[in-house]
C-alpha cells in the first residue's frame, strides 16, 4: 500500500484530493490529515479514511479535534509543532495544499523524510523556489506540480529536451472582472471577487484570479519550477479555461493541454504519476464547444502581472516579499478595510521600500532567511496600509 499524507486536507484541493484516495481505499494507507478550523471536516475524513494523525493547525482547537476523534483511533494533535511532525511522518506521496507561505516549512518537513511532493501550494516556489527545489534534491526525491498550468505544462514536456523550450503560455480566465468597466473594479466588493466564472477553489486564490495575483504568483511559480528565463513565459487570457498551458518549442510547434476546468485532473496525474489512470473528470465534447479563444491581458486591468515580472526579474527573496505583502493585502480586503484595486498599490510600495530600504532581497535563501523575510514585509505592509488609513 502507499503511504500517503494530505496537508490542508479539509480545503478545496485537499478535500479533491481525499475524493480520489477514497474511490481506491485498498491502495493507500493514509499517515496524515490536516486542516485548520474545520475540525469536524477533519476527523470525518480522518475516521473514513482510517488516518494514523489528524492535526488542526490551530493549537487551541485541540480538545475539539479530541473530542471528534474519540474512539476512532486515530491520534489527534494541535499546533505548528504538530503539523510539522506529521508532515515528517514517513510517507511516499504527500500533497501540499495548505495555502499561503504557511504551507512551506511543512512541505520542506515532507521532502526532508524522502516523500514526492505534490504541490498545489504555489507560494511555496514563489517565496523559497530554490530552497525547495534543492531540499528534493538532496533527499533524492522530486516535487509534482498540481497547480494546473504547471501540470499542463509538466504533462507537455514528457520526452522533451528542455534546451528546445522556447516558451511558455500560462493561459488564465481573466477571473471574475475580465469584463468589467475598469473605472468599476475600484469599487468591487468581496462577494463579487469571491466567484470564479471556471473554477471552484478556496475564497483566497478566487480573489487571486480576480485580481491575477494568482497568475502572477503561477508566473513566478513557472520560472522557479521550470528553470526558463522570464522573457520565455507568456500570459494569454483564454475565458473558457480549457486549454490550461502551452509550450512552445524552437521548430514552431506548440503543445497544448486542453481538459476540463477540474482539479482531480492534475492532482490525479500527480497522484498516479508515471502511470495516468482513469479519473472522475468530465470528457470534453469538442463540437459543442465550438470555440477556443484568446485576448492579451490588459496591464492596466491586472498591475499584478506587471508586479510579477519585476519580482521574476529582481530574483533573490524577492518573491517572499511579494507573496507576504499579497497575503496582508488580501486579509486586509477581506476584512473589508482596503479597496481591490489597493491590493496591488501596496504590495508595489512595499517590494520598492523593501528592497531600498532592508538590503534582505539579496540574502541567502536559507529557512531562516525566508521566513524573517515573509515576516518583515508582512510588518511593513501593515505599515503601507496604516499610513495610507492614517
Ligand atoms: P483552501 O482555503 O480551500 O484550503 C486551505 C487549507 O489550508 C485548509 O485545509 C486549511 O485548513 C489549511 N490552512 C489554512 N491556513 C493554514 C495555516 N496557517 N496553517 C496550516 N494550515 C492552514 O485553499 P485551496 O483553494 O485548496 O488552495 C490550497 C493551495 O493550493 C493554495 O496554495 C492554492 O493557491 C493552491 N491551488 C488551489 C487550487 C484550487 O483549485 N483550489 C488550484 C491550484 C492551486
Ligand atoms: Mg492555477
Amino acid at each position: 500500500m502507499r503511504r500517503v499524507s494530505i496537508l490542508g486536507a479539509t480545503g478545496s484541493v485537499g478535500q479533491n484530493t481525499i475524493d480520489l484516495i477514497a474511490r481506491a481505499p485498498g491502495e493507500y494507507e493514509v499517515v496524515a490529515l490536516t486542516g485548520a478550523s474545520n475540525i469536524a471536516q477533519l476527523a470525518e475524513d480522518a475516521r473514513r479514511l482510517n488516518a494514523q494523525v489528524a492535526v488542526t493547525a490551530d493549537a487551541a482547537r485541540l480538545e475539539d479535534l479530541r473530542a471528534a476523534l474519540a474512539g476512532s483511533g486515530v491520534q489527534a494533535a494541535a499546533g505548528q509543532a504538530a503539523l510539522e511532525e506529521a508532515a515528517s511522518r514517513p510517507a511516499d506521496w504527500v500533497m501540499s495544499a495548505i495555502v499561503g507561505a504557511a504551507g512551506l516549512k511543512p512541505g520542506l518537513c515532507a521532502l526532508e523524510q524522502g516523500a514526492v511532493l505534490a504541490l498545489a501550494n504555489k507560494e511555496s516556489l514563489v517565496c523559497a523556489g530554490a530552497l525547495i527545489l534543492s531540499t528534493a534534491r538532496r533527499h533524492d526525491t522530486h516535487l509534482l506540480p498540481v497547480d494546473s498550468e504547471h501540470s499542463a505544462v509538466f504533462q507537455g514536456l514528457v520526452g522533451e529536451d528542455m534546451a528546445t523550450v522556447e516558451r511558455i503560455i500560462i493561459t488564465a480566465s481573466g477571473g471574475a472582472f475580465r469584463d468589467w468597466p475598469l473605472e468599476a473594479l475600484e469599487h468591487a466588493t468581496l462577494a463579487e471577487a469571491s466567484s470564479h466564472p471556471n473554477w471552484d477553489m478556496g475564497q483566497r486564490i478566487t480573489i487571486d484570479s480576480a485580481s491575477m495575483f494568482n497568475k502572477a504568483l503561477e508566473l513566478i511559480e513557472t520560472k522557479e519550477y521550470f528553470g526558463v528565463r522570464p522573457d520565455q513565459i507568456e500570459t494569454v487570457i483564454h475565458p473558457e479555461s480549457l486549454i490550461h498551458a502551452i509550450v512552445g518549442f524552437v521548430d514552431g510547434g506548440l503543445m497544448a493541454h486542453v481538459g476540463p476546468p477540474d482539479m482531480r485532473h492534475a492532482i490525479g496525474y500527480a497522484l498516479h504519476y508515471p502511470e495516468r489512470r482513469d479519473l472522475p473528470v468530465a470528457r470534453l465534447d469538442l463540437p459543442q464547444i465550438a470555440q477556443l479563444t484568446f485576448r492579451e491581458p490588459d496591464l492596466r486591468r491586472y498591475p499584478a502581472l506587471r508586479l510579477a515580472r519585476a519580482v521574476m526579474e529582481r530574483g533573490g527573496l524577492s518573491g517572499a516579499v511579494f507573496n507576504a505583502a499579497k497575503e496582508r493585502a488580501l486579509d486586509a480586503f477581506i476584512a473589508g478595510h482596503i479597496g481591490f484595486l489597493e491590493m496591488a498599490e501596496i504590495v508595489e510600495e512595499v517590494l520598492t521600500r523593501f528592497d531600498a530600504e532592508t538590503g534582505r532581497i539579496d540574502a541567502e535563501m536559507t529557512l531562516d532567511n525566508v521566513m524573517q523575510t515573509d515576516h518583515l514585509a508582512r510588518e511593513r505592509a501593515d505599515q503601507v496600509m496604516a499610513e495610507r488609513a492614517g
